[in-house]
């Protein structure tokens, strides 16, 4: 199968509303290069989200749809597309990795109403190193999911159109096949691009790269005097509050590396990524990283560090030390608010009291003690706002001194709340779906068997996770116990 640069697609029908501005290509061949997908055989649909396809004029279940099936697997370019691969550097485990860049990802472009549309998985790029280009079915299936989670959840995040699959083989531990996620974002610039250029010596690639992002992303930084310090702390204080927004959601990302951090602060490159299901700070979700580097509980802190890769990555153009650890600053501050304001809301208060530190700490010091599962403490816990009944909440605690205790003097502070809204927005705040790893599982065997009905009821789940769906209660439950053994690591 060869590609076509004028493929045979209806325009009009099908993406008559797809229009291309320039972008990143507008920032010129030092920061990519022009690069075609590699067909991918036969494809097929696996998962579509219309909510996406709306953002981009585009109908994914349409009878001509095939076309588009073509055209996102790599097989056919979208009328009027140049695609790209852009090179970039980054921080892996720590420790400085060099050139990276998009080994299997092309960007085919930006939409004129802002979206850039990228496929992953789309074989190979200048920037593939050792690897082949291809992503797996089940980590596409995995990241297709995750990125529609995370935004019904209120969660920045790129976003996910559709992930199409393929006989074709990829070799992993074992054989496995072929697919490609299409992803959407405003933009997919990354740390790592600030680094490449900063490590590179390339000082006026460096400037234009962050006069780009000033400009499209962070305009109100030009009416700073120090624009470069005010991206810095905008990136800082987006980040912070990302971090909070995950570990409130108890979401671990796995593989915190300064290329896989968005410089908007939206949630990016879906890898070994997990909800928690039992509470445990601790909890390691990648089988890559034995040390934990990127354990739940440390996820603040690398990001934290993260920034400071990005700061001396900036530093050539803010030119002072202390105003770059000023600007990083803000992340503390950032992220303790946010963090405070997600766990009142999580509880039900809509009013600020000073002691609801205290509340919310002795909460989770009790929840990491016994491991209560988190999602299930959290959606029972607004049911209990709403009939005060405790019966099933404490039967989710060995220690029902401890956990009663606690209801007391949580129902005292929600005496001082509006009763009639705390239930509803307790409800709306957490949800009863989350994409826990077994689910995600149950999914991707299902889809190995050409069965791609669990993606798309899944879908439908999550993204709308506050609704009740009581057909699908099941799927609301603890974890069976063959989830303990979901090993899930960086190989994808
Ligand atoms: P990740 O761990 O997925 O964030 O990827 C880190 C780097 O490795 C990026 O430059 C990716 O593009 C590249 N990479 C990961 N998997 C592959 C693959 N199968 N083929 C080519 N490049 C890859
Ligand atoms: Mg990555």
């Amino acid at each position: 199968m060869s590609i076509t640069c004028e493929p045979d697609l209806n325009p009009a029908s099908l993406t008559s509303n797809l229009h291309w501005q320039d972008g990143f290509a507008s920032l010129g061949p030092d920061f990519y290069t022009r690069q075609l997908p590699q067909p991918l055989g036969q494809p097929y649909w696996v998962g579509r989200c219309q909510a996406v396809g709306d953002l981009l004029g585009l109908d994914a279940f349409a009878p001509e749809a095939d076309a588009l099936l073509d055209a996102l697997s790599g097989n056919s370019l979208l009328p009027g597309s140049q695609p790209l691969a852009s090179v970039y550097s980054g921080h892996q485990f720590g420790v400085w990795a060099g050139q990276l860049g998009d080994g299997r990802a092309i960007l085919l472009g930006e939409t004129s109403s802002g979206w850039e549309i990228q496929l992953k998985g789309s074989g190979l790029t200048p920037y593939s190193r050792m690897g082949d280009g291809r992503a797996v079915l089940r980590s596409s299936i995995r990241e297709f999911l995750c990125s529609e989670a995370m935004h019904a959840l209120g969660i920045p995040s790129t976003r996910a159109f559709c992930v199409t699959g393929s006989e074709d083989r990829v070799l992993r531990e074992s054989i496995e096949t072929a697919a490609v996620v299409t992803r959407v974002a405003p933009s997919f610039i990354r740390f790592g691009h600030f680094e490449h250029f900063a490590s590179t010596g390339q000082l006026p690639q460096l400037r234009q790269l962050a006069d780009f992002v000033i400009e499209r992303y962070y305009p109100g930084c030009l009416e700073t005097s120090q624009p470069y310090v005010a991206l810095l702390e905008q990136v800082a204080q987006r980040t912070a509050r990302l971090m909070a927004k995950w570990q409130a959601a108890g979401f671990c990302h796995g593989v915190m590396n300064t290329d896989n951090m968005s410089i908007l602060g939206l949630t990016l490159d879906y890898g070994p990524f997990q909800f928690l299901d039992g509470y445990d700070p601790d909890h390691i979700c990648n089988h890559s990283d034995p040390h934990g580097r990127y354990a739940y509980k440390r996820q603040p802190g690398v990001a934290y560090w993260n920034l400071h890769c990005l700061a001396r990555a900036l530093l050539p153009l803010i030119e002072d030390q202390d105003l770059a650890l000023a600007a990083l600053a803000a992340f503390q501050q950032a992220f303790s608010d946010e963090l405070l304001a997600t766990y009142r809301a999580k509880l039900g208060f809509a009013c600020e009291q000073a002691k609801d530190t205290d509340l919310i700490d002795q909460l989770l010091q009790l929840l990491a003690r016994e491991h209560t599962d988190y999602p299930i403490f959290w959606r029972s816990l607004s049911h209990f706002a709403a009939d005060g009944k405790a019966g099933p909440l404490s039967a989710l605690f060995v220690d029902q001194n401890a956990i009663n205790t606690w209801l007391v003097q949580y129902q005292h502070r929600l005496s001082v709340e509006d009763s009639s809204l705390v239930s509803q927005s307790m409800l709306r705040t957490n949800p009863k779906f989350v994409l826990r790893n077994h689910l995600g599982e149950m999914a991707i065997r299902q889809a190995r068997d050409h069965d791609y009905s669990g993606v798309q009821t899944l879908l439908g789940l999550l993204e709308n996770p506050f609704d009740e769906h009581l057909e699908h209660d099941s799927l609301a439950g603890l974890p069976p116990d063959w989830a303990a053994s979901i090993a899930i690591s960086c190989s994808s």
